[in-house]
């Protein structure tokens, strides 16, 4: 019998994923009815994006997994009406753009890039950067983009330090973990990159307190989400000279207002939300092997933790 996916993510996604979720599904052999639409006792894989019109999952109850287009789960990981597994997306090109988003703004900031793109003044001023051997950059969340992050930013021969909340093996990277491995991070951090996901206890966790740890003239690249800084206290450590530079691409309130602080700010950089994105054609085949787990009667793959919220 064939098995009822419905795509309930905005309408325009449709377009996006419709062919690919198909290759996908007869590359795996998985015989499937695909669709925008379907009575919610039919349904047996939803996937999903959290800006769906689906909010309530009571009528889907013949459900046996949703599966998160996205990263990021904070707006449905809390949803009590959701009983079955959720799996978020990890997918080689949304964790590839990643690499290229973080290493490409790293290098900005490591090299100083701005000086010789917006001061073509006629002043012929040499500033000559550190080697990135001397520049130490820690990583916020050794997950699996705070990993690939963490490891093509070692490759380039910045010495980086990587901290999570388990305490990980990463060849290369200096591991930490805990309140101390926090502090320790943040200490030696010239470069700091957020790659942590968005939880009650990672809200608000660079505070003013913790923004005062950095080094005097650190950078800040946010590409995780916007609540994990507290934006005044962030505003304050630049308007201070303690923090020379922050470039988000995540905010609390999404698109940035347009009378935000932050847009006008010299010493920000907004980008938005365009870090990295889920990439159709990989993302898909990621999806269906979770269908087609899931009627195999094998684990899925990438399963939420419900109770550590990601
Ligand atoms: P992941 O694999 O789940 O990794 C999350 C990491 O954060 C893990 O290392 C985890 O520690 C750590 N962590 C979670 N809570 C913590 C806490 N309370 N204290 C210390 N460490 C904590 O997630 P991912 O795939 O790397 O994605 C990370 C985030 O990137 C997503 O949640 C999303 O918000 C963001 N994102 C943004 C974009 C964009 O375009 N801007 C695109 C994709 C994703 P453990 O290692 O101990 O589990």
């Amino acid at each position: 019998m064939p098995v009822n996916i419905l795509f309930a993510a905005r309408p325009e996604q449709w377009k996006i994923y419709e062919n690919p979720l198909k290759s996908a599904l007869s590359e795996v052999g998985v015989t499937a009815n695909l669709a925008l639409d379907m009575a919610p006792d039919a349904v047996d894989y939803m996937v999903y994006a959290p800006d769906s019109a689906v909010q309530d999952f009571t009528p889907y109850t013949r459900l046996k997994a949703v599966l998160n287009l996205w990263a990021g789960v904070e707006n449905i990981v809390g949803n009590q009406t959701l009983q079955v597994p959720l799996a978020r997306m990890v997918d080689h090109g949304l964790t590839q753009g990643m690499v290229e988003w973080v290493t490409g703004h790293v290098l900005r900031h490591h090299l100083g890039m701005d000086a010789h793109i917006t001061k073509q003044d006629g002043v012929w001023r040499k500033t000559i950067p550190p080697l990135a051997e001397d520049r130490p950059v820690t990583v916020l969340g050794l997950g699996v983009l705070g990993q690939a992050c963490s490891k093509a930013l070692s490759c380039l021969g910045f010495p980086v330090t990587g901290w999570g909340r388990r305490q990980r093996d990463v060849p290369g990277i200096t591991c930490l973990s805990g309140d101390d491995g926090l502090r320790a991070a943040l200490q030696s951090a010239e470069i700091l990159v957020l790659l942590l996901p968005l939880t009650t206890e990672t809200e608000n966790l660079l505070n003013a307190e913790r923004l005062a740890l950095l080094p005097k003239g650190a950078m800040i690249v946010n590409p995780g989400r916007g609540p994990l800084i507290d934006d005044d206290a962030l505003l304050g450590a630049l308007d201070a000279g303690h923090i020379a530079h922050a470039t988000l691409d995540v905010f609390r309130v999404e698109p940035l207002p347009p009378a935000h602080p932050y847009w006008a700010h010299p010493r920000v950089t907004v980008t938005p939300h365009i870090a990295s994105e889920t990439r159709p054609i990989t993302a898909a085949r990621v999806i269906i092997e979770n269908v087609r787990r899931g009627e195999a009667g094998e684990p899925f793959l990438h399963l939420v933790d419900r109770s550590k919220g990601y």
